[in-house]
């Protein structure tokens, strides 16, 4: 791909195209994320958020990320949570142990679980289908959010399946959307220098998504940034995105984040801090005109600049993450309570509300209170300091 160099145009002329609901092009990203100042770039940000969402709401949701392996025949660089096959902190959870978390999810009003893993050589298509078919099973009410382009392409290699396949046995057996993980930046040179490309090529990132969309089952767009990709790269990213949306429209949001370097194979990397993090949100949400909602990643970036992401163009605040170890192992530790959540949201200027992982529509408490009270035995000394106040059926 070509045409990622930053374009002649002024930035005024841009910002004021990009806030009235013109297309920008990628020269114009770029040029954006080469002279933007920060406030004007978060104030035509959030005229294109207004336009998409309700200015007055600002969304979150309640699952838990689980991460069912991290035994992964990869090494990407950027990654400290893997495990090689055959290494004894390799793990595998049981599905018994996969149900009790899910008790716990919704003991604190949780509707969704995203299930993702290394890509464990060992493990058929059979065993997805019988994890998904028995969360199914068990708990049918939960929203199952699962495995990311480099397991499904993985899958299709292992057992002679096309993409569309793979995902078509996984949708039968209970998949109801798949998350963006995997993407890091769609760029073929840095995906090389990271050793990423093995686990996805972005064409193949990009396919496995194209064909999820055509399975009916929406999906999530991320990018991790910060991994010494340059700022062309990025915008590479955002194009793909933006042009298989054209096509499909079944991305429901994107979800930008930034490396984190502890435990991995890039420690000497220059930290990607909040002027930088916030300049690339705001650009994201100039430039993806027809992705509705943007996400603000308080996981990477604290609770303070996540709240400030608010003002930068984002809508929504992910989950409040009851459990996250793939960050985590590279030395980020959030946690927060939906109160927490809540508070954090209003001290921001807007009314708080969860969503359901598709986003289609909005959670009440009334709603998630009888299963948290049924499986309030679940918690854990850890998860039920999350829940103070969240077992109650609050009325919102
Ligand atoms: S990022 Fe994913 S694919 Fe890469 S090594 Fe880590 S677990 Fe494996």
């Amino acid at each position: 791909m070509s045409g990622f160099e930053p374009s002649g145009r002024a930035v005024d002329e841009i910002l004021a195209d990009a806030a009235a609901g013109r297309r920008i092009s990628a020269g114009d990203a770029h040029r954006l994320l080469l002279d933007g100042d920060l406030l004007e770039l978060g104030s035509a940000a959030q005229a294109v958020r207004d336009r998409h969402n309700d200015p007055a709401v600002a969304t979150y949701n309640i699952d838990r990320n689980i991460n069912y392996t991290n035994v992964c025949i990869y090494k990407c660089r950027f990654c400290a949570f893997y495990r090689p096959p055959g290494d004894p902190e390799g793990y595998l959870v049981p599905f018994e142990e996969i149900g009790r978390k899910i008790e716990e999810t919704l003991a604190l009003n949780g509707t969704g679980i995203l299930l993702q893993g290394g890509v464990h050589p060992d493990l058929p298509l059979s065993y997805y289908l019988d994890l998904l078919a028995f969360i199914r099973e068990r708990y049918p009410t939960i929203h199952r959010h699962a495995f990311s382009p480099p397991e499904v392409k993985f899958l299709a290699k292992k057992e002679r399946m096309s993409f569309h396949e793979v995902i078509g046995r996984l949708k039968e057996a209970g998949l109801m959307s798949i998350p963006g993980g995997g993407a890091e930046i769609l760029s073929d040179e840095i995906r090389r220098e990271v050793l990423a490309y093995p686990k996805a090529s972005p064409e193949e990132w990009i396919d496995v998504m194209r064909q999820a969309h055509r399975h009916g089952l929406r999906t999530t767009a991320t990018m991790m940034f910060g991994m010494g990709e340059g700022l062309a790269a990025r915008v590479e990213h955002l194009q793909r995105v933006r042009d298989l949306q054209d096509e499909t429209g079944g991305f429901t949001a994107f979800i930008a984040w930034t490396f984190q370097h502890e435990h991995t194979d890039l420690p000497g990397l220059p930290e990607v801090f909040a002027h930088e993090y916030l300049t690339t949100l705001a650009v994201a949400r100039l430039f993806l005109d027809n992705v509705q909602h943007l996400q603000a990643s308080w996981v990477t970036q604290g609770k303070k600049i996540g709240q400030l992401g608010l003002a930068f163009g984002a809508d929504d605040l992910g989950s409040i993450m009851i459990e996250e170890n793939v960050v985590a192992a590279a030395g980020a530790h959030h946690k927060m309570s939906q109160e927490e959540m809540e508070h954090l949201i209003r001290a921001a200027g807007y009314e708080p509300r969860q969503r359901t992982n598709l986003y289609e529509r909005l959670v009440t408490r009334e709603e998630t209170a009888e299963l948290a009270l049924r499986y309030r035995h679940a918690l854990t000394p850890e998860t039920r300091a999350l829940a103070a106040g969240a077992l109650l059926p609050v009325v919102s």
